[in-house]
């Protein structure tokens, strides 16, 4: 029997690594919501919405309605895309730039309120796993299971360090750990749906787990 499955935690916890193992083991739909939060991030840097010394939310909340989000599946959902006004902006959201300003747009409740509706829609059918920071709590509060990952912000910090050198950003170690600990901040803090780990969801700390120790850690819990 399928099921719906809410991966949620801080940031850089590696959640997106195990909810798209897990779907593609499980022949489930994976959903990025934090790529959605970063798309219409995305859309405010282009439409001057928000910057480093403004941001214009009566704009943003207006804006809402011309954007459109879509994940276009390439073979196996963990590869899927995210679209925003039909243009592939997947590789667009990721770097450290969206990362500074997600959290601040991520605040406003009209964004939210747009984003948690179209991520039931896509949660309608079981078979899904979905990671962010509210789907145990917000988005699928019946989850079947639960997850919270967690990690320390080093530990974070050096795995999101190591991507981002990878992607050849010229970044420091330092101003990673620093919007890694900013975002905890304002994800943990806001007034609309703060990041908190749901009564029922189980807790993973994988500071000290590899990839595969995780993975069947999860997977057992989906089975059970
Ligand atoms: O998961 P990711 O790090 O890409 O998410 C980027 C940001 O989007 C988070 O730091 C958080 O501010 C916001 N977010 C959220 N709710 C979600 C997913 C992401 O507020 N369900």
């Amino acid at each position: 029997k399928k099921i719906t499955i809410a991966i949620d935690g801080y940031s850089s916890t590696g959640k997106s690594t195990v909810a798209k193992q897990l779907a593609d083991h499980l022949g489930y739909v994976y959903v990025d919501s934090g790529a959605m939060y970063r798309a219409v991030t995305l859309y405010a840097m282009q439409h001057d919405i928000i910057s480093k010394n403004h941001f214009d939310t009566l704009k943003l909340k207006q804006s809402l309605g011309s954007i459109d989000l879509k994940f276009k599946k390439e073979y196996v959902w963990s590869k899927a895309h995210i679209f925003l006004n039909e243009q592939d902006v997947e590789d667009k959201i990721r770097n450290l730039e969206v990362s500074e300003f997600v959290s601040p747009i991520a605040t406003i409740h009209e964004v939210r309120k747009k984003l948690v509706a179209q991520q039931q829609q896509m949660g309608l059918e079981k078979g899904v796993v979905m990671d962010g920071r509210d789907i145990g709590t917000v988005v699928f509060p019946n989850a079947e299971l639960k997850i919270f990952m967690n990690a320390s912000a080093q530990e974070r910090a050096q795995r999101r360090y190591k991507e981002l050198l990878e992607r050849s950003e010229n970044i420091q170690f330092d101003e990673v750990l620093k919007n890694i600990q900013e975002r905890d901040h304002i994800d943990t803090t806001r007034q609309d749906s703060p990041l908190v780990k749901a009564a029922d969801a189980i807790e993973i700390d994988n500071s000290e787990m590899n990839l595969e120790d995780q993975f069947h850690t999860v997977l057992q819990l989906a089975k059970d």
